[in-house]
């Protein structure tokens, strides 16, 4: 293998890179990206930018040094067997990595509406977030959670409207619903079970025909994977580009990582795609040596963590068909863990408001999936490690 071409200037994108020259591929790397930045981290774009504690949040990684060709602001528009075209010209490539990640839903509507994945997306809001203004933000996600923080802490009168019966509901199912207290504690106007109908000048249009004022809106109402560009390239697509558990596609010499990628998880079961920041780090090196040859398998537990109301807030595993047991009282607004053990009394999965050790412990135990006590999980005092 002579040429890889990577695509996706991402954390995906970047580590893909470096995993390239850490198996000791010798080869060119080209690294094309749509946007016209450096590699840069996310995670702080809610969180450090916004709050205006920094500017920058370009990934320390040296392209020159490990000698890629690197293209800001190409995109890739088509992809043949060998050949990724893109706005600067057609690329021959021996082995592909897709990493193009997800770009943020929008709402219909005529009004402006900011949503937050690039860097320009976080300056420009940031600019509007001054004392006074009026912000409604659209989805108590992780995302809105996050800026709504940042909206409040910087003085702004703030309208969190979301479509579900509480929040994080998509995430976290019933869980969410402990967090509805901090929206009031905070100053904040949480409005529930309010559906968006449209985005329009001076506000927002509900669903029951009010309306919400507000000088700037955002929206932050999930992410789709960023692959129209594959349409009609064979590759297979569904809810992302589909791999096998080695990230491999199903076109040869090409993987895929990161927020676009729809692996198979052998942990699982099924096929997962998450949108995290620990995926896009970890995958890439598993991605990379399949390419190079190798049979590595990507079989992580899926981790992600959010700062959100002065809280961290960290979630491991995979939740679903478990059952909930509570570890603290989130109402008592202590620090609070939720378990869901899985039949056979194994930890599905943990999340945890300010209990990192909980998260820690947890996660080695859904990794090492040993039967736990469950009667000692629900009593915060005894180590998750013990029970
Ligand atoms: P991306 O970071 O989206 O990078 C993909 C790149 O590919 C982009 O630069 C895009 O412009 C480019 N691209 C797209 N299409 C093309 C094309 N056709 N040609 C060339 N280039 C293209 N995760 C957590 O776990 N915890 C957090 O607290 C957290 N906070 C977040 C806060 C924000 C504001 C955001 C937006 C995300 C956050 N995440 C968080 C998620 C995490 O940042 C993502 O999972 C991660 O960035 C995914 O990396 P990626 O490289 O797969 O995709």
């Amino acid at each position: 293998m002579n040429r890889v071409v990577v695509v996706g200037g991402g954390l995906a994108g970047v580590r893909s890179v470096e995993a390239l020259r850490a198996h000791g591929f010798g080869g060119e790397i080209t690294m094309v990206g749509a946007e016209p930045h450096r590699p840069y981290d996310r995670p702080p774009l809610s969180k450090a930018v916004l709050l205006g504690t920094t500017d920058s949040t370009i990934v320390d990684s040296d392209l020159d040094a490990m000698e890629v060709d690197f293209r800001p602001g190409a995109a890739a528009t088509k992809l043949r067997e060998g050949v990724l075209e893109t706005t600067g010209g057609e690329l021959p490539y021996d082995g592909l990595v897709i990493a193009t990640g997800a770009a943020p839903i929008r709402l219909p509507g005529d009004g402006p509406q900011h949503v937050l994945r690039t860097i320009d997306d976080a300056l420009e809001l940031r600019a509007r977030l001054t004392s006074g203004t009026r912000v409604a933000v659209i989805g108590a996600g992780w995302i809105g959670a996050e800026v709504a923080t940042a909206a409040r802490k910087a003085g702004c009168a703030v309208t969190v409207v979301e479509a579900a019966a509480h929040p994080l509901a998509v995430a976290l199912g019933p869980v969410g619903a402990h967090t509805i207290p901090w929206y009031g504690q905070a100053g904040m106007d949480l409005r529930l079970g309010a559906a968006v109908a449209s985005v329009d000048p001076g506000g927002l249009t509900l669903a029951d025909g009010s309306f919400v004022e507000a000088d700037v809106v955002v929206t932050g109402v999930g992410v789709r994977p960023s692959v129209d560009w594959l349409a009609g390239s064979g590759i297979e697509l569904d809810n992302g580009v589909v791999t096998d558990e080695h990230l491999r596609t199903s076109m040869p010499g090409v993987v895929a990582v990161g927020d676009c990628a729809a692996w198979w998880s052998r942990r699982y079961g099924r096929r997962l795609r998450v949108e995290h920041w620990d995926t896009a780090l970890g995958a890439p090196d598993v991605a990379v040596a399949t390419l190079l040859g190798d049979e590595a398998v990507y079989d992580p537990v899926p981790y992600f963590w959010s700062e959100q109301f002065g809280h961290m807030v960290q979630y491991a595993g995979d939740h679903s068909g478990a059952r909930l047991l509570m570890r603290g009282d989130p109402d008592a607004g202590a620090r609070w863990t939720a378990c869901w053990i899985a039949e056979g009394d194994t930890l599905a999965a943990v999340l945890s408001v300010d209990r990192p050790r909980d998260l820690l412990q947890g996660r080695r135990l859904i990794e090492g999936g040993r039967r736990i006590d469950v009667e000692k999980v629900s009593d915060p005092a005894i180590a998750l490690r013990d029970c």
